[in-house]
């Protein structure tokens, strides 16, 4: 498996072992961490759902969280998996906008299918009626004038 590719946007070029190594609990794809990434909510590459990073044994959360630069790497983080579940959030919306359109339009179908079945068994009664004048109408002129029956 190559691991830089699950790399979540930190170091490209090698992945140091202290990074945390864990799966996503959605897809199983295997994730690896910068120990700073500790305790945050990450987006996973593979899947995109948003996934917990594991606080390894013996690693204080509140040491990392001592420098300004590990703060700002963390705030960074969140800032994109914010950024990432708007992106998601929106996408849903868009989906529950079409399924609603979606919806809309299938009730004005049915009621237009309703009318249309109304309107054509009323065509069918006038075809049926119709019918029956000619038929009636036919019979009288054969009465009437029996000389152009055959
Ligand atoms: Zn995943």
């Amino acid at each position: 498996m190559d691991q830089k590719n699950t790399s979540i946007e930190l170091d490209q070029d090698e992945i140091p072992e202290s990074d945390i190594q864990f799966d996503c609990p959605y897809c199983g794809k295997h994730l690896s961490i910068d120990p700073r990434g500790a305790g945050l909510v990450i987006v996973c590459p593979d899947c995109e759902k948003h996934v917990s990073v594991p606080i390894p044994d013996g690693l204080d959360i509140e040491d990392i969280d001592a420098s300004p630069e590990e703060l700002s790497f963390r705030l960074r983080t969140s800032k994109a998996t914010i950024t990432k579940l708007q992106q998601q959030i929106y996408a849903l919306q868009q989906q529950v906008d079409e399924l609603q359109k979606f919806k809309e339009k299938a009730i004005e179908e049915a009621a237009e299918a309703a009318i249309h079945r109304k309107s054509l068994k009323a065509s069918v009664l006038q075809f049926a009626k119709l019918e029956k004048q000619f038929a009636e109408a036919i019979d009288e002129l054969n009465h009437k004038f029996p000389e152009f029956n055959d």
